[in-house]
């Protein structure tokens, strides 16, 4: 494909050869959406040799003309976004969530005028939830909570790290605010079946070496929850010490929630519960026990 140097289009939109357009960017911004063009058109035929003279015409344009580099880079950054959609067999990520927000906007949104209009003055969550990032466990679904009953913190393995006001000012600013300001009544901490978090604590070798930047030093926080599941279950597979360990992470959880003063003074008030909770989504099951019960559940659905 050749870069299209000789061709601009006007204001006015008619093509034109060979002239000299008296805005430059204007000119150098329509060469690229030429080429924006010719890519589209070409996408499924477009050869090595087309390809590598349009990068090559695309570096000769942007060193003669260096303050289009912002223009061109957002040119090329709505280039890629095409590619990657036409890569991921039609997969339009702007078109999933603007259909997504309209569904939700014309079957929950307007259909509940009175709910909406309440949350718009205000949240009075009765939960405080922490779950793990996974995908497919969203505690808005599983437990069906609706807009304004569920304060949430998901991250790698639903871990609730020990106070710490520099290593873990995030966690600890959503755990105040959800206990001291929204006057949560519970904490729920929810972990779940094939954890990935979890299998990749129970992965790190005994001499505690990480490969990874943050995972491993994460999942870290639930060691002794690792220790105290090697020991108990030598004898186990793997897998069975994992699903072990997704529920004594609970435990760990729960016991660093008690570091946090505010949360230790609600307990003894009696105006804040504490709740373990395990969802496997390959049996379909949902388990929910309270602090100290250990892993005897209290409800087992
Ligand atoms: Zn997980």
């Amino acid at each position: 494909m050749m870069i299209p140097v000789s061709v601009f289009v006007t204001k006015a939109g008619s093509l034109q050869c060979g002239g000299v357009c008296s805005k430059g960017s204007f000119r150098w911004s329509i060469l690229l959406q030429n080429l924006e063009a010719e890519i589209t058109e070409k996408r499924e035929d477009m050869g090595k040799d087309s390809y590598e003279a349009a990068i090559a015409g695309l570096g000769k344009l942007l060193s003669e003309k260096g303050d289009l580099e912002a223009v061109a880079a957002a040119k090329i950054e709505q280039i890629t976004a095409e590619l990657q959609s036409t890569d991921c067999k039609g997969f339009d990520p702007v078109e999933r969530m603007k259909t997504g927000f309209i569904h939700f906007k014309k079957e929950k949104y307007e259909k509940n005028p009175a709910l909406y209009s309440e949350l718009a003055k205000g949240q009075s969550p009765k939960f405080m939830v922490f779950a793990c990032s996974d995908s497919r466990v969203c505690p808005s679904h599983i437990l069906d909570f609706q807009p304004g009953e569920a304060f949430m913190i998901r991250n790698i393995a639903n871990m609730v790290p020990p106070y710490d006001q520099t290593k873990y000012s995030g966690v600890g600013a959503a755990i105040e605010y959800a206990v001291l300001h929204l006057k949560v009544e519970n904490i729920v901490v929810i972990g779940h079946s094939c954890c990935g978090g979890i299998k990749g604590l129970m992965s790190i070798p005994d001499d505690g070496t990480t490969a990874s930047e943050f995972i491993e030093h994460w999942v870290k926080i639930c060691l002794p929850a690792k220790t105290k599941v090697k020991a108990e279950g030598s004898s186990l597979s793997f897998q069975e010490q994992c699903t072990n360990c997704e529920k004594e992470a609970v435990n760990v959880s729960l016991g660093n929630l008690l570091t946090y003063p505010f949360v230790k003074e609600g307990l003894m008030n009696k105006t804040l519960a504490l709740k373990g909770g395990h969802y496997d989504f390959v049996k379909g099951s949902f388990e929910l026990w309270g602090l100290g019960l250990g892993l005897s559940p209290s409800l087992s659905v």
